[in-house]
């Protein structure tokens, strides 16, 4: 498939020094439906990385024709990913600033309404062209001072005008998982059936202005400032997490890049057939219906619970066990499950400080313990 390849040069963050993005783009600029599709925006998180290697490669190969347009940034965050210390990759947090990479994106509702208001009609599609219009150039004003708010713009102005934005990312030992707003649950199910997802987990107001809620959140927070049903919808995006950080291998890689491929193709981005959905191998739950299990003590971690098991509210999920005690019968807390679903992420290193995540458990019912507007994480 023909494509070019760009490059992006972001500001030297010290003498002698310069990163840069890579760009590959396939079909025609403009044509519909758009996908964009980023990996390891956490820089530590690499799935990603090789997955979208070998979608890449699919999609330089394939002989379906291209419908609508991809663009591809397989790596979103040189910057993290040059945070090495002694040995260690830190590549959740910007260094320069303390930042989580996937929180705090700009806000761009009001320069949008600003431009639109007033000149909303009845023909959906074309509002969304003039909402993109606009989204466009107000990305295009974005600061670019600094080497983060330099990315940052560029990838929202990478992917800001999409329909489809997939944002890859993983956890920590965890089963493929999927986070999405509820306002698009037809293509999440769709999205969790193509990639085999046992969760899918939808979002109301999540807060934190992540990357896939800076994309698709825009549409809704338009909607709302504009008091206006005619604002549609217009961008689904994603944050997808294939499984675990040590889950990179080139079968894992070209099976979710196959699986992308499909949904590209069902989304209607790309021709040819893509096959029946598979079936789900869940229905999708809520956010808050997510217990993220926190240790009550230090110490090691010794789970009794593996990852896919379902347990019940009150199931002992883990120990913790306290390497400091007298008497190794007695060293031992039980941590427990609030909710009753699926275990689907467990911690990476074992020992642990108070508070720390032990796991995951994602259930039908919202917890209530869960504040609304609330990420799982920091
Ligand atoms: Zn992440």
């Amino acid at each position: 498939m023909k494509k070019t390849v760009e490059r992006i040069a972001l500001p030297s963050p010290s003498p002698g020094t310069r990163r840069e993005l890579t760009v590959h783009r396939y079909g025609v600029p403009g044509a519909r439906p758009r996908a964009y599709l980023q990996a390891a925006l956490h820089a530590d998180e690499h799935p990603g990385l090789l997955t979208l290697n070998h979608l890449i490669r699919m999609l330089d190969e394939a002989r379906n024709p291209m419908i609508g347009e991809i663009v591809i940034v397989p790596i979103a965050n040189p910057i993290g990913l040059s945070q090495q210390l002694h040995g260690y990759l830190a590549g959740r947090y910007d260094f320069s600033g303390g930042l989580n990479f996937n929180r705090d994106f700009p806000e761009l509702g009001e320069t949008v309404a600003g431009a639109v208001e007033g000149k909303l009609c009845d023909d959906a599609p074309a509002n969304a062209r003039m909402i993109r219009e606009a989204l466009a150039s107000a990305v295009a004003d974005l600061p670019r001072d600094s080497e983060l708010k330099a990315l940052r713009a560029a990838l929202l102005g990478l992917s800001m005008t999409s329909d489809i934005v997939l944002d890859v990312h993983c956890d920590l030992e965890a089963l493929v998982h999927i986070y999405t707003s509820y306002r698009h649950r037809d293509i999440a199910v769709e999205l969790g059936a193509d990639l085999g997802a046992d969760v899918v987990l939808l979002e109301d107001e999540p807060g934190g202005n992540t990357f896939d809620e800076t994309n698709a959140g825009l549409w809704w927070n338009l909607r709302e400032r504009l008091s206006d049903d005619r604002v549609p919808l217009a961008c689904f995006a994603a944050t997808v997490e294939l499984r675990g950080q040590a889950d990179v291998s080139d079968e894992l890689a070209a099976a979710d890049a196959a699986n992308l491929y499909r949904f590209l193709q069902r989304r209607g981005v790309i021709g040819g057939n893509p096959g029946a959905l598979p079936t789900p191998l869940c229905e999708p739950t809520p956010l808050d219906g997510t217990d993220v299990i926190a240790a009550p003590v230090a110490g090691i971690v010794a789970y009794r619970k593996r990852l896919g098991d379902r347990v019940e509210k009150g199931e002992v999920v883990a120990e913790m066990v306290d390497l400091t005690a007298d008497d190794p019968l007695t060293a031992r807390t039980p941590v427990h499950s609030r909710a009753s679903g699926l275990f689907f992420s467990r911690a990476a290193q074992k020992l642990l400080p108070p508070g720390a995540s032990v796991g995951k458990v994602a259930g039908p019912e919202k917890l209530p313990h869960r504040k609304a507007g609330n990420l799982l994480e920091v």
